[in-house]
């Protein structure tokens, strides 16, 4: 092995192991730890933050990474690694300390300023800390923008490498074009679609003992993971032998926990078959929020939502409510979970409207660091855009531009991630058909041939191989969103019996 290879390993098992120190009090302060442990919890991760940082960032790591981004002897893996730390130290190095600690200070303040105010429904008293906050961005991306690139740009690189506007704009022109008009026409048809019998009451016990078999039976293996219970559902992972996921149970809305079950499934699946030689190094997580989007929503969507899917496991859940879903036929069932409503929450979309509710946010977050929208014209906006994409106009700011946290954490060009992986997913089922008889798979109930498909190109890669590389690998094509647009006209024109043009 590489001489200096062999050195930086020692760095990237200190790093490795503080991270997951820090990863396992985020876990333990999200699902079990008590209220007051936080204030003095909150030191401990201080002072591990600050170990985390140092050794990344000194002269040694340094030195190595230099002279290993000349090696010539690294295997794809090690070469990955000495890729994704160059880029980190290289991030954390071009923002002065000074002006990182300020902002990581007003990152702090923001959220709590943010939660108050969407709790008062007072948007005035966010404005002048996101003000800031959007100014801390725009600054930073200019320390990291390449030549000539706009700061949005910079901001879109971070999250999703080579997904800038040159390839969102014309993604979210066609969504607008094509599915603006689908949604309309769809909701205009909704009086069919009672869901008042999921809203019965579904006993939260008998819920969690359906929710742990299910997770089970696509594929979460109980041996290398947890399953837990917090405020909102999530995935978290130590290394690819203990990967976490949590769930939310509402008794009178069962088809909550079951697609979180399906969704951090798919998150979780995903983490599971990362390689062995990659797991605990830099390169040993999913490939980009995208990617990792991606794996979830086809697991949600495109097999969870799907009849087939149902067909084996709607008996079982039967079995467990044989009084509230007694009379309901598979059928109905299936026409339900898919019904597409018009709303204002994002977290709460169903699958047709979702990526409208994201599309609006990239067009405003567009205007805000690279044009001239103002903070105190954003209500406004965003209100009109909810009007004329979805046809529903918020009543306040907090069901309108108060509802998402990440603003607040200064995260900008991080929603586009959530729209792309229904994308991608929906290119990579297109794929996979080629090669297997999906339906089939999901109607013998046997999920292992669908698993082992995106292990083999996808999942085993970790971030070896970036997004855009592993998409044209896996479906051999570049990034191509026709696949969605035609997968949500086909599914929902079915669904809704419409005229087909
Ligand atoms: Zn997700």
């Amino acid at each position: 092995m590489n001489q200096d290879y062999q050195t930086l390993t020692s760095h990237i098992e200190k790093m490795a192991a503080l991270r997951a120190a820090l990863t396992l009090f985020d876990w333990d302060t999200e699902t079990t730890a008590p209220p007051k442990s936080l204030e003095l919890t909150a030191r401990m991760v201080g002072q591990l933050s600050s170990l985390d940082f140092e050794a990344l960032v000194n002269d040694e790591v340094r030195k190595l990474l230099q002279r290993l981004a000349e090696a010539d002897d690294l295997t794809p893996a090690q070469a990955a690694v000495v890729r994704l730390l160059r880029k980190e130290l290289e991030n954390m190095e071009k923002i002065p300390p000074k002006e990182y600690r300020a902002f990581c200070e007003l990152q702090a303040r923001a959220t709590s300023v943010w939660a108050q105010a969407k709790q008062n429904d007072d948007f005035d008293a966010f404005a002048p800390v996101l003000a800031d906050m959007i100014g801390y961005v725009k600054k930073f991306a200019g320390y990291r923008r390449k030549e000539g690139q706009s700061l949005y740009d910079a901001e879109l690189n971070e999250y999703e490498e080579g997904f800038t506007k040159e390839v969102l704009d014309p993604f979210f022109a066609l969504l607008k074009e094509k599915i603006v008009p689908l949604l309309k026409k769809a909701a205009a048809k909704n009086a069919s679609f009672d869901k008042s019998v999921l809203r019965r009451r579904f006993e939260i016990e008998k819920q969690k003992e359906f929710n742990r078999w299910l997770a089970g039976y696509i594929g979460f293996d109980f041996d290398r993971g947890v399953m837990a219970e917090s405020e909102h559902p999530f995935t978290t992972e130590l290394h690819n032998h203990d990967v976490r996921i949590t769930n939310h149970y509402h008794e009178e809305a069962v088809e909550n926990a079951i697609f979180s079950t399906i969704h951090e499934g798919g998150h979780a699946i995903y983490e599971m078959n990362v390689a062995d030689e990659l797991t605990q190094t830099p390169a040993g997580g999913g490939a980009s929020c995208g990617m990792h989007e991606s794996q979830s929503r086809f697991m949600e969507n495109m097999l969870g939502r799907s009849h087939a899917f149902w067909e084996p496991v709607y008996p079982k859940l039967k079995e467990y409510f044989p009084e509230q879903l007694g009379e309901l036929a598979l059928n109905d069932f299936v026409r339900l979970i898919n019904k597409a409503e018009p709303s204002l929450i994002r977290t709460e979309a169903d699958e047709l409207t979702y990526c409208l509710h994201v599309m609006i946010r990239y067009e405003l977050e567009k205007e805000l660091i690279d044009g001239d929208l103002s903070v105190e014209e954003l209500p406004q906006a965003w209100n009109d855009r909810y009007e004329a994409y979805l046809g529903v106009r918020p009543q306040n700011d907090r069901e309108g531009v108060l509802q998402d946290i990440h603003w607040s954490q200064g995260s900008f060009g991080y929603f586009p991630s959530y729209a792309l992986g229904n994308a991608f997913a929906a290119q990579i089922y297109h794929a996979m058909k080629k090669d297997l008889a999906v339906e089939e798979c999901l109607r013998n109930g046997d999920l292992r041939p669908i698993r082992d498909w995106l292990k083999e190109k996808i999942h085993r890669f970790g971030q070896v191989k970036k997004t855009r590389q592993l998409l044209r690998e896996a479906t051999g094509e570049d990034f191509n969103p026709q696949y969605y647009i035609d997968y949500l006209t086909e599914k929902f024109t079915k669904l809704y019996e419409l005229e087909t043009e």
